[in-house]
Parts: C-alpha cells; sequence; structure tokens
C-alpha cells in the first residue's frame, strides 16, 4: 500500500475503484492528471476544486480544470493491488486507531506521552501485529512491562482490531474533508471505533 502523501495546503483527493470502493488519496496534480487522460468515471463528492493554468495563444482564454473531491478512476489506471491488503502498522496510525486513548488506564495522552503496547511481549513470542498490539501511556507500559495484561493485574479497556481499507484512509490522512469523511465512514467495519454509533 502507498504511504499516504505529505499533506499541502490542497486536500487530497479520494479515488474510488470502479466499484465505488475506495482505493487511496492522490495528490490534486495526480487527480487531473485522471481527468486529463479521461480516466475519471464519475465524480462521488460534494466539493469541487478549480485549478486555473496557462493562458492559451490560439484562442486568448485561461484553461481550467475542476477535480471532485471524490472520484472513480476507469479499471485500467487503478493499479492492479489487493484490496484486502492488511494496512501497514505504523504508531501514528494505532494511536489514530485507539483515538489517542491508553488501553489500560483510560486517559487520553499526546502522541508525544503514548507507546505501542504488545498485549503478548515480544519477549514472550507475542508479534508485532495490529491484533497485538494497542495504545498504552508511559506509565502504564512501564508497569506492565515484560507481562502479559494478566500477570500485570491489567485489565484491557477495548480490543484491538485490524482496520479495513476505508479506515485506513481515514487514520492516514489528517485532512479529510467532510464528504470524504463521510464516504469513508460508510465502508469501516462494524468493529471500527470510527464507526457512527
Ligand atoms: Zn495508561
Amino acid at each position: 500500500m502507498d504511504p499516504a502523501p505529505a499533506a499541502s495546503a490542497h486536500p487530497l483527493i479520494l479515488t474510488l475503484d470502479m466499484h465505488g470502493v475506495p482505493h487511496r488519496w492522490v495528490s490534486w496534480q495526480h487527480a487531473i492528471f485522471y481527468y486529463a487522460k479521461d480516466l475519471v468515471a464519475w465524480p462521488a463528492g460534494e466539493t469541487s476544486f478549480t485549478f486555473r493554468g496557462g493562458v492559451s495563444r490560439t484562442t486568448g482564454s485561461r484553461s481550467e480544470i475542476v477535480t471532485n473531491s471524490i472520484i472513480a478512476i476507469k479499471g485500467k489506471a487503478l493499479p492492479a493491488r489487493s484490496f484486502s491488503q492488511v494496512p501497514p502498522l505504523n504508531n501514528r496510525e494505532l494511536f489514530h486507531r485507539d483515538r489517542h486513548v491508553c488501553a489500560y488506564c483510560g486517559g487520553e495522552f499526546s502522541s508525544q506521552r503514548l507507546t505501542r503496547d504488545h498485549i503478548l511481549p515480544v519477549s514472550r513470542g507475542g508479534r508485532d501485529m495490529w491484533m497485538n498490539v494497542v495504545t498504552a501511556c508511559r506509565s502504564c507500559n512501564q508497569r506492565k512491562s515484560g507481562c502479559t495484561p494478566d500477570q500485570a493485574g491489567m485489565e484491557l479497556l477495548y480490543a484491538p482490531y485490524v482496520p479495513n481499507k476505508a479506515e485506513y484512509l481515514i487514520l492516514s490522512n489528517r485532512h479529510i474533508l467532510a464528504d470524504q469523511m463521510d464516504f469513508l465512514v460508510r465502508h469501516v467495519t462494524v468493529n471500527s471505533r470510527w464507526k457512527p454509533s
């Protein structure tokens, strides 16, 4: 899976495949490329952005291109990758998945004060994967140390889960537009903490 492009002054454009399934974030330049090559199947968002190009020597008019905030891309334009791929595990997305809440004390902390806790410690054969990690504050992580929650007498306040593609797209972009968020939230799984209650 591609890492999300760096956030810039312009919002990222959400692309979908021909089934309307969220695919990935692209820069507006990339979206304009899709428009120019006639690869946009349909727009699905409520927001449009207009970009102005150079002035044509023959007509004297300024070129203009409009991109929608969510666009479906015609089949062959999308790289053939598995849509069911497990998103890579990063602290930023992990803390975001767990909404910056420590799984042991329930406190909400800034990223600097959070750690990735392996429920079954790596020293005991625990693996570094979504289902074995939760967000923990530094002091809870220290208290738990190389123990399982049971051994440390600590209880998990929430269960880990693997984010699906749509949720990963939410987690990996900090500047999501309202219509893009609405669209993605409809595609997250029921166990997601991003599911509206
Ligand atoms: Zn804690």
